[in-house]
């Protein structure tokens, strides 16, 4: 039989399944949906009994140094919970990039170890209230002033924002030189001058905490700049090359979960004297929704596995994955409520929710049309150099 998976993938794959299958129910995400609140008590039993908080962190840095095939895996899964929960647990997934991009050994096994023992989480710091898809037009700057940066600036829409100890936050050293004057730090939430924005008030993923975080005159010592000065751009581009396949392998996970309900309601409901999975038209929806799946979870997990061989083409793989899988996953949510009829139109049944989870894929880290951008890129480079 077709197996992906070696064995300890599979081992991976169940202990998330199963945790998630038993906390995170269809009634639990509703209600942290609902109540629009970072569920604290429940993360902290994730990070402290799933006992993986350092998947993907090296073993030289105390991780278990596995690598981005592991992190779709548990991702997917949890995904099919509550896309919002895995975002709640999850966010320090992407926070902690910059560090195992651009940290020294020493910087990375001083700020990860709290992380591999489920004790902090790191936010992700790069965009601003002003710049989104223009990531290098952010106006946070970062002032050298003897052993310290003076860090000023507004970031935005920071997952997990309210519930991080730390941020790597992105700001310019030196502006004149553009993205290539950007640099990344190490910041603790509890430096003074670092402020809370209110938490937004979502459309969907509402468990999940995301605000501004408000930096004014921040001093940050230069043992906090991670790895070299200016190169911060460069960091924040290879976090984002990593990240987009765990965002796929989100996409995954919001179709299974889309497609369990969907097929079960289909064998339930019964109209015209017989279900309404015996219509073809039911039939070819769910059909969809498996087409649509299988395929992104193939270019999720090339993606991924091109992301552990450090492929160079892996930005065009990475964006396709996400650009795909987050697009397909709306789809299949909106064929979800579309199965369920008027009911699925109601937040008496759990397929709503995912249409509003599902849209944030194509939204955050670089929205469907950045990543065309990229693709294009490459399609037209591959073009230019081809013989033909
Ligand atoms: C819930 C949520 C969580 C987030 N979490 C984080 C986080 O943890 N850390 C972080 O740093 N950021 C985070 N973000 C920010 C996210 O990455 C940005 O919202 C995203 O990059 C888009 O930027 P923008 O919202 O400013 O939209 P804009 O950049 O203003 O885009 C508006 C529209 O214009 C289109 N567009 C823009 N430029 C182009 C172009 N060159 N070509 C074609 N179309 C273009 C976009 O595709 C979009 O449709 C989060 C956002 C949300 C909503």
């Amino acid at each position: 039989m077709y197996q992906p998976f070696n064995e300890f993938q599979i081992e991976l794959r169940e202990l998330v399944r199963n945790f998630t299958r038993k906390e995170i129910t269809t009634e639990v995400a509703h209600e942290w949906d609902e109540k629009n609140q970072h569920p604290k008590a429940l993360v902290t039993k994730m990070r402290k009994e799933l006992g993986i908080n350092g998947l993907c962190i090296p073993e030289e840095y105390g991780g278990m140094g596995c690598g981005s095939v592991e992190q779709c895996i548990i991702t997917e899964e949890m995904s099919r919970g509550c896309l919002g929960i895995t975002l709640c647990f999850g966010y320090t997934g992407l926070g902690m990039l910059p560090i195992l991009k651009g940290a020294s050994k020493e910087q990375a096994t001083k700020w990860l170890e709290p992380v591999i023992s489920g004790d902090h989480g790191i936010s992700f710091c790069l965009s601003e209230p002003g710049a989104g898809s223009d990531a290098p037009g952010m106006k946070t700057t970062a002032t050298k002033k003897g052993d310290v940066y003076i860090v000023n600036g507004t970031k935005a829409w920071v997952t997990g924002g309210g519930d991080a100890d730390a941020y790597t936050v992105f700001a310019y050293t030196d502006k004149n030189r553009g993205n290539r004057g950007v640099s990344c730090f190490y910041v603790p939430r509890e430096t003074p001058g670092i402020t809370l924005g209110k938490k937004e008030d979502k459309f969907g993923i509402r468990a999940s905490d995301t605000r501004q975080i408000i930096f004014e005159d921040v001093e940050v010592p230069k043992a906090n700049l991670i790895g070299r000065e200016n190169m911060g751009f460069v960091y924040a581009l290879l976090t984002l090359n990593t990240s987009r396949p765990y965002i796929a392998a989100m996409g995954a996970g919001v179709m299974q979960a889309a497609l369990d309900h969907s097929a079960k309601y289909a064998r339930e409901r019964e109209q015209f004297g017989q279900t309404i999975a015996s219509f073809q038209a039911i039939q070819h929806m769910l059909a969809d929704m498996s087409i649509s799946l299988e395929t992104a979870r193939e270019i999720t997990y090339r993606a991924a596995r091109m992301s552990d061989a450090g492929d160079p083409n892996l930005a065009k793989f990475a964006a396709i994955a996400k650009a795909y899988s987050g697009e397909a996953a709306v789809k299949c949510a909106m064929d979800a409520v579309q199965i369920f009829g008027g009911y699925g139109y109601t937040k008496e049944y759990p397929v709503e929710k995912l249409v509003r989870d599902a849209k944030i894929l194509c939204i955050f880290e670089g929205t469907t049309q950045i990543q065309k951008n990229e693709i294009a890129t490459y399609a037209i480079k591959e073009s230019a150099s081809s013989k033909n």
